[in-house]
């Protein structure tokens, strides 16, 4: 998509939640290698990094005192506290770039996904899924957790399956470049909706006048 003249659309947020080991993290860094306008909303969070993550990019690492005095601030848009850690989505980033136009990826969880709900923002929910139970019980052993940790894992997967029921879309995820069809799919059909190209319609009518 031409990014200049997908800029003068307003930024639409893609929330997007998945259990762990659905291939979230693979398809979406694949729709922002793809399309130039879509950036990623980089959440703060008190976990510690795991291997290979980068401050900045995949998440801004912040102590638990900041994170606090931050919503004292009121300044994320919505906040989770997850496994004993806290998320949040911070307000200032996320606005600054819609307001530039630019679409955005917010990898979240579920309660995080339905508070945004109650804000007045375009936009739309996507939850992966992984094909079936057992692709999902099989790709979490791979990632070599302790059985105590997996039984644990996959207890808080299903109940955040549930919540897939009131995504606007589901994917599942059987094969990546199919799953990233899907989602390429969903962002360009919502980039067409008549309501998002009114000024741009405009536009053309101005030219023609003029
Ligand atoms: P992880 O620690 O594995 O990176 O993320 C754990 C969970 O927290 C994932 O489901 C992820 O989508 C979610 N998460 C990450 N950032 C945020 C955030 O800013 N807000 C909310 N509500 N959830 C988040």
């Amino acid at each position: 998509m031409n990014d200049a003249a997908s800029k003068k659309q307003p930024g639409l947020l893609m929330v997007v939640s998945a259990p762990s080991g659905a291939g979230k993290t693979s398809i979406c860094r694949e729709i922002l290698r793809l399309f130039p306008n879509v950036r990623f909303s980089v959440s703060c969070t008190t976990r510690p990094p795991r291997p290979g993550e980068v401050n900045g990019k995949d998440y801004d690492f912040i102590s638990a005192g900041e994170f606090r005095e931050r919503i004292a601030r009121g300044e994320f848009v919505e906040w989770v506290e997850n496994y004993g850690q806290l998320y949040g989505t911070p307000k200032e980033t996320m606005n600054a770039f819609l307001k530039q136009g630019y679409d955005l990826i917010l990898d979240i969880e579920p309660r995080g996904a339905k508070a945004l709900r109650e804000h007045d923002l375009r936009g739309i929910s996507i939850f992966i899924l992984p094909p079936s139970f057992s692709h999902l019980k099989s790709r979490m052993s791979l990632r070599g957790e302790s059985a105590a940790v997996m039984e644990r894992r996959l207890k808080s997967s299903l109940d955040e399956i549930r919540e897939a029921l009131w995504y606007d879309y589901i994917i599942f995820n059987e094969k990546l470049e199919e799953a990233v069809d899907r989602f390429r799919a969903i962002y360009i059909a919502e980039k067409s909706r008549r309501d998002l190209l009114t000024e741009r319609i405009e536009a053309f009518f101005n030219a023609a006048l003029s």
